[in-house]
C-alpha cells in the first residue's frame, strides 16, 4: 500500500457485456448493456462477429436512443461484445466510443474496457516514440498497440503479455473472430461476472444485466484471470499472478453498483443495508422520519431506518428522464438543476424532523442544495447521516471523482461541512465501520476514503491528459 497525495483524478466509468454462442448475440448484448446503463451514459457500442467479419454499430446517448431494431439485422453472428461509457479519459467523440476495433496479424479483435490505466502516459509516449499512430486518446488503446507487438501471435497469449505491462484497474472484453475473452486485473478492482445462457455465455460488469437476458450466474471472472468463451465451451486460464488482498473498489458496493445486482460475491443490497444499520448506531438521530436520496442511497436508508425505528418515506422523488445534456429551466435560478433531478414530498416533510440519508458526499453542491428543497419543503430539523467516510482523494481507478481541491471532504472539517451544508447535524459513516459492513474488509480499495492507493497513481495524470500532450497525441 503506497499512501499517496494526487491531486487530480481521471476515470472512466463503463459498462461492458458480452454474449457468446446466442443466435442474435448483438441483439442480446443491446439487452445487457440497457441493464448496465447506470454504469456510463454518455455514448455506446456494440461489436458482432460473423464468420470472420466483424460488424459494428455505435453512438452518442442511451442504449435506447442509440440501437434501432434495423440496426440487428447489419449486426449478425453469434459472438457480440458492447460497452457503455461515461466519457472520463477523453473527450466525448465517436472515435472515442468503444469497443475499440482493429485489424491486426492474427485476424480482426475487438476490445472494450472498463477501469484505468496508471501507467497509460509512459506507455503510450513509448508506443509513439517506436512508431505506433492512435487513433483515440483513451487508455484502453494501449492495450491493442501492445498486443499488436507481443511475441506471441495467439490473442490470447497476446492479451495476457499485453496486461502484464500495464498498471491499473480492468475488467476488459476482446472479441477475436472465434471466441470472447473476459479478463480482470490482478488486484480485481472492478467487477465482471459470467453466465450461462441456453447452451452459449454471456459476461457483464454485473449480474443485473445477466438478470435481464435471462442468463444464470456462473461466477465471478477471478482477479488476474482470463477466461475463455467460445461456442464449444469455457476455459479459465491464469494469466497473472492475483493480488493479496484483493483491491475491489468498494465504492461500487457504496454506489456505483445497482442494488439487485451481485458483485464481489455479495448483493449489492445486502452491503447497503449493513452500512444503513451501522450508520445508525455511530450516528444515531432523534427524528420522525428518514428518506433517502432516490436511488443510490433507498437501500442504505431502510437499513438506517431498520436499525433505528424511524419510520421511512419516501420524501425525495427523482425524475429518471434527465440526460446529461438536458436543459435547466432558467440557468441563473437557485437550486434549479437539482429541483430537475428531485422533488420534494411536502406532506411528509412538513413540520417534521428529517434524517437525509445519501451514500456519499463528493464536492457537497448537490446536497447543499437538497438541504434547501428539503427546508422550503417544511422540513423542521434536517440531520443529514452519509453511508461512507468524507470522500478526500480522487479515484485514479475507473470512478470519475473531482480534484482533491473540489473534494469537500478534502477542504473542510465535519463541522465546516455540516454549516455548509446547513444541516442541524451531520454524521459520516467511519472507515473502520464502513469495513465492517464488508465479509472480507482487507479485499476492498477504500483509497478515495483514506489516501492508501493499493497501486501506485500519477499525481498529475488528469482526465484529459492524453489529449493535452502536444504534437504526437492523436485528437
Ligand atoms: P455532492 O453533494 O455534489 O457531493 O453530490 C453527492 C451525490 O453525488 C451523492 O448523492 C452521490 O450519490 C453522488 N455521487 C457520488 N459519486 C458520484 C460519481 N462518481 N458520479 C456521479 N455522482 C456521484
Ligand atoms: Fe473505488 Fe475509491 Fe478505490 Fe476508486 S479509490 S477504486 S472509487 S474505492
Amino acid at each position: 500500500m503506497e499512501l499517496w497525495t494526487p491531486d487530480r483524478s481521471w476515470g472512466e466509468e463503463c459498462g461492458i457485456f458480452a454474449a457468446v454462442g446466442a443466435t442474435r448475440a448483438a441483439e442480446t448484448v443491446a439487452l445487457g448493456l440497457h441493464a448496465l446503463q447506470h454504469r456510463g451514459q454518455e455514448s455506446t457500442g456494440i461489436v458482432a462477429s460473423d464468420n470472420g467479419e466483424f460488424h459494428m454499430k455505435k453512438g452518442i446517448g442511451l442504449v435506447t436512443d442509440v440501437y434501432r431494431d434495423t440496426d440487428f439485422a447489419r449486426l449478425p453472428g453469434r459472438m457480440s461484445i458492447g460497452h457503455n461509457r461515461y466519457s472520463t479519459t477523453g473527450s466525448i467523440t465517436l472515435e472515442n466510443t468503444q469497443p475499440l476495433r482493429v485489424v491486426t496479424r492474427s485476424g480482426p479483435l475487438a476490445l472494450a474496457h472498463n477501469g484505468n490505466l496508471v501507467n497509460a502516459r509512459e506507455l503510450r509516449a513509448a508506443l509513439e516514440e517506436s512508431g505506433s499512430i492512435f487513433q483515440t486518446t483513451l487508455d484502453t488503446e494501449i492495450f491493442l498497440h501492445l498486443m499488436a507487438r507481443a511475441v506471441a501471435e495467439a490473442p490470447e497469449d497476446a492479451l495476457i503479455e499485453a496486461a502484464r505491462q500495464v498498471r491499473g484497474a480492468f475488467a476488459l472484453l476482446l472479441l477475436t473472430t472465434d471466441a470472447v475473452l473476459a479478463m480482470r486485473d490482478a488486484h480485481g478492482l472492478r467487477p465482471l461476472c459470467i453466465g450461462r445462457l441456453g447452451d452459449g455465455y454471456v459476461a457483464a460488469s454485473e449480474t443485473c444485466a445477466l438478470d435481464l437476458v435471462g442468463a444464470d450466474y456462473v461466477r465471478e471472472v477471478e482477479p488476474g484471470e482470463l477466461v475463455r468463451l467460445d461456442p464449444q465451451g469455457m476455459r479459465a486460464i491464469r494469466a497473472m499472478t492475483a493480488a493479496s488482498p484483493r483491491q475491489q473498489c468498494i465504492f461500487e458496493h457504496i454506489y456505483f453498483s445497482r442494488p439487485d445486482s451481485r458483485v464481489f460475491g455479495e448483493t449489492v443490497d445486502r452491503v447497503r443495508r449493513r452500512i444503513g444499520h451501522r450508520l445508525a448506531v455511530e450516528h444515531p438521530a432523534e427524528a420522525d422520519v428518514v428518506i433517502a436520496v432516490p436511488d443510490s442511497s433507498n437501500s442504505i436508508a431502510l437499513g438506517y431506518s431498520e436499525e433505528s425505528g424511524i419510520a421511512f418515506e419516501l420524501g425525495l422523488i427523482r425524475n429518471h428522464y434527465v440526460g446529461r445534456t438536458f436543459i435547466q429551466p432558467k440557468q441563473d435560478e437557485r437550486d434549479s438543476s437539482v429541483r430537475v433531478k428531485f422533488n420534494p414530498v411536502r406532506e411528509i416533510l412538513t413540520g417534521k424532523r428529517i434524517v437525509l440519508v445519501d451514500d456519499s458526499i463528493v464536492r457537497g453542491t448537490t446536497s447543499r442544495k437538497l438541504v434547501r428543497v428539503l427546508r422550503r419543503a417544511g422540513a423542521r430539523e434536517v440531520h443529514f447521516r452519509v453511508g461512507s467516510p468524507p470522500v478526500t482523494h480522487p479515484c485514479f481507478y475507473g470512478i470519475d471523482t473531482p480534484s482533491r481541491r473540489e473534494l469537500i471532504g478534502a477542504l473542510k472539517t465535519t463541522d465546516e461541512i455540516r454549516d455548509f451544508l446547513g444541516v442541524d447535524s451531520l454524521g459520516y459513516l467511519s472507515l473502520e465501520g464502513l469495513l465492517a459492513c464488508e465479509r472480507e474488509p482487507r479485499d476492498f480499495c477504500h483509497a478515495c476514503f483514506s489516501g492508501q492507493y493499493p497501486i501506485p497513481v500519477d499525481p498529475s495524470a488528469t482526465k484529459l491528459m492524453l489529449e493535452h500532450r502536444g504534437a504526437g497525441a492523436a485528437r
